[in-house]
């Protein structure tokens, strides 16, 4: 059984003490594909290290997050473009829009969004979209740049059917993750109305623990979770959903 974690920040501080433990038993458990997505350049250096120490297991994205688009924005954006015009990234992310932590640099948020869109465009790369209390200010941003080279992740996603179709309408796939499991979480409730070729799986490690860990720091092994809950909801093995989300992963990520 091979299992994608398409969204990992297995570079992050909290695993600065154990990362290679965190990662081999994520290996033991079949999670063996990791996407890596950038928050600011201050990280692109530990990423690097983290690719070189485990080239085959680990692959990165280039973007910077919404909620460090500051006033130096567009220097982060200048880093971006010049590391996407350097080396390989696998996608675009994570960009997008949050409005939870701090809805004064929506104005700039959306035009670092509406920019890094127009990088991927121009790599043939898929974006990795982080939204926070802000699914319609993305689709609007979506609604402005679709277009058949436009594709990518809607990660953590927490919306409503209708949005999760309208995500799916602008060729993104739903990152379900620890969320799924929450008694609160919603999605649940109708993800099963969702085909399983618009699913791929994701920890956001450190954050966002499935249950039995919820509120824990998450590792990319909890996944194993996320799983056996989309196995009951499509009542479909493990295996197959594992299968079936590794090659949406695939198809996404080209590699
Ligand atoms: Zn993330």
């Amino acid at each position: 059984m091979i299992i994608t974690d398409t969204h990992t920040h297995l570079y992050s501080e909290a695993f600065d003490e154990d990362r290679d433990e965190v990662i081999n038993r994520a290996l033991k458990q079949g999670v063996s594909r990791f996407f890596i997505p950038a928050i600011d350049s201050t990280y692109t250096e530990v990423m690097f290290q983290l690719e070189k120490d485990f080239p085959k297991h680990v692959f990165l994205m280039m973007g910077l997050h919404p909620t460090h688009v500051k006033e130096n924005f567009r220097e982060e954006l200048n880093h971006v473009e010049e590391m996407l015009a350097k080396r390989k990234f696998y996608a675009v992310g994570e960009i997008g829009i949050d409005l939870y932590w701090d809805k004064s640099t929506l104005n700039i948020q959306k035009e670092a969004f509406k920019y890094q869109i127009q990088l991927a465009k121009k790599y043939n790369l898929p974006i990795v979209i982080h939204c926070r209390e802000a699914f319609n200010e993305i689709f609007e941003v979506l609604e402005s740049e679709k277009s058949d080279n436009l594709f990518g992740i809607f990660h953590c996603f927490t919306g409503t059917l209708e949005q999760a179709e309208q995500a799916i309408s602008y060729n993104m796939k739903l990152g379900i993750g620890g969320v799924a499991t929450f008694k609160n979480g919603k999605i649940d409730q109708f993800l099963n109305q969702i085909d399983l070729k618009h699913v791929v799986l994701e920890t956001d490690a450190p954050y966002l623990s499935p249950v039995p860990y919820r509120g824990k720091r998450n590792e990319s092994a909890y996944i194993i979770k996320v799983l056996e809950k989309l196995s009951g909801i499509y009542n479909v093995s493990q295996e197959n959903i594992a299968e079936i989300t590794t090659n949406n992963s695939k198809t996404i990520f080209k590699i």
